[in-house]
């Protein structure tokens, strides 16, 4: 069965109807919330603005996004929602990615689409409307480097979930370049996880 993203995407708009009072959102076995995408950025990249420009904030926030992302998907995995709706689609080792990119757009993180996928090796995904390079063309004018740091740490959090061994000792495993990016004036962001050095 191929993968089918439009349900994939249907089940987690449909459930993310479903709100504690607090506003939580119970679903796919995680805890969600709503954040506006103008306050993600200005808590990132305001961080990064304050404590200077040597990468450090960078190198931060980038794991800040693989560790989210890993566990985040990881509880996905384990859902029943998973087992139920993904699960029958799931042929092969490789379509977990697929369905993982599939529920990341149903949650807002951007319309990525897996470019290229060599098992264990290589994954190349593509955004051309990564809320971060917009917000940060919006704030700032433009970048001399890639700026969608939550998305290239979950590049690489998809690798280690699905090739970098058991949970929870699989993390950064991977590790993810953002080769293009929208906030340096290139038509999309690129992001190519590969096995990270050691
Ligand atoms: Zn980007």
């Amino acid at each position: 069965m191929a993968i089918d993203t439009d349900k994939i995407v249907h089940a987690v708009m449909h459930g993310s109807r479903i709100r504690e009072e607090k506003g939580i959102i119970p679903l796919f076995g995680v805890y969600l919330s709503m954040i506006p995408v103008q306050y993600y950025n200005r808590i990132s990249f305001g961080f990064e603005k304050k404590t200077g420009s040597d990468g450090s904030a960078e190198k931060l926030l980038v794991a800040a996004g693989q560790e989210c992302g890993y566990a985040t998907f990881h509880g996905v995995r384990s859902s029943w929602e998973w087992a139920e709706v993904v699960e029958p689609m799931i042929e092969q080792v490789e379509d977990q990615i697929h369905c993982f990119i599939s529920i990341a757009i149903a949650f807002g993180w951007g319309d990525l689409v897996v470019q290229e996928l060599i098992p264990g090796e290589k994954l190349v995904v593509h955004a051309k409307s990564s809320y971060e390079a917009k917000g940060y063309l919006d704030a700032y004018g433009g970048a001399d480097t890639g700026k969608c740091y939550m998305l290239r740490g979950v590049a690489a959090a998809f690798m280690d979930l699905v090739y970098g061994g058991d949970y929870p000792d699989g993390c950064f495993q991977y590790a993810a370049e953002e080769t293009h990016c929208q906030a340096k004036g290139d038509p999309y962001c690129e992001f190519v996880a590969r096995k990270a050095a050691r």
